[in-house]
């Protein structure tokens, strides 16, 4: 299969019809973006590489990075981080307070924004520096050293973080943060702040359709049960309310951020990166879920 004509002929299609969606203003500095960015990155399993398009340039990749927090948290305290967040969809937004009180504390899952600070919690209980520690995960992951935090970022966030403010505080009513909230919120934010290319993305999650191994390095980031269940809440969790919607439409485990990225991955083949900024209403990228499900769709690579 020629997987460079596929993508190419895709993105032209996409790039000539409307962008509609609007980029995440929420965050002040993530407004400043240019709409009209446009990067795709296809890495395989057999080492092989397809660009196109804004795929080298770095961009915000927010949510997209809960994936390697929970994983370092997996690789941390193992099967006990279920005991402090679900694997269930939410159902709701990315940053909901209302199924905390019912559920009594306990996310329902990883991605969203309570699960994202708890394993933030996890990390910080259990590691000395953990921004540093982070920083250096990735970098093992992507083979790659100069990844770093954005501080204008940061910043951005902190300036308007009142809802993840709320939403760690709560938990911590609950006794599921264990350290002061505002040192998990900085870790939090920090982490949210990371900038990737497509390119570094979808290299740096290689490990996860190769069942746990980095191509570049041959390491074992994780066992092979462990690299399925990640895509498995991937594959339920990584999209919001869309999450159901993207397994209908593109069929690929995945994760997005409000900064326009997407990764999905293909077990055993694959594993892609998308950046679009304009996001839809529930706030995925809007050209991005259009590219990959043209791509799953034409090549007949569903998981399904
Ligand atoms: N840092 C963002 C927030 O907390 C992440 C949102 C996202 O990408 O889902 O609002």
């Amino acid at each position: 299969m020629n997987y460079q004509q596929i993508i190419n002929e895709i993105y032209g299609h996409v790039s000539k019809e409307n962008n509609s969606g609007t980029l995440a203003n929420y965050i002040p500095e993530l407004s400043n973006i240019d709409a009209e960015k446009f990067g795709i990155y296809l890495a395989t399993t057999d080492s092989r590489e397809f660009q196109i398009g804004n795929s080298l340039e770095q961009f915000s990749i927010q949510s997209v990075v809960k994936i390697f927090s929970l994983i370092m948290a997996y690789r941390l305290i193992g099967n006990e981080i279920w005991d402090r967040v679900g694997v269930e969809p939410s159902g709701t937004s990315f940053n909901s307070l209302i199924q905390l009180e019912s559920d009594k504390g306990i996310p329902r899952n990883p991605f969203i924004n309570s699960g994202a600070l708890v394993i933030c919690d996890i990390l910080i209980s259990n590691l000395t520096n953990p921004k540093q520690a982070f920083l250096k995960f990735i970098n093992t992951i992507s083979n790659d050293t100069g990844i770093i935090f954005s501080e204008k970022i940061v910043l951005s966030e902190k300036s308007v973080g009142y809802r993840n403010i709320a939403l760690c505080n709560y938990i911590k009513s609950y006794g599921n943060i264990e350290n002061n909230p505002d040192e998990v919120l900085d870790l939090y934010f920090n982490i949210c702040s990371i900038e990737m290319s497509c390119k570094e993305l979808s290299k740096a999650c290689l490990f996860l359709a190769n069942n746990g191994k980095t191509l570049s390095t041959q390491e074992k980031i994780l066992n092979s049960s462990q690299t399925k269940r990640i895509n498995a809440i991937m594959q339920t969790c990584g999209f919001y309310d869309e999450s159901g919607e993207f397994s209908f439409k593109v069929g690929l485990p995945g994760k997005s951020g409000v900064g326009g990225g997407i990764i999905a991955i293909h077990p055993n083949k694959y594993s892609i990166a998308v950046w679009s900024p304009k996001l839809n209403a529930k706030g995925n990228s809007y050209r991005g879920m259009k590219f990959l499900e043209l791509l799953t769709t034409r090549m007949q690579s569903s998981i399904f």
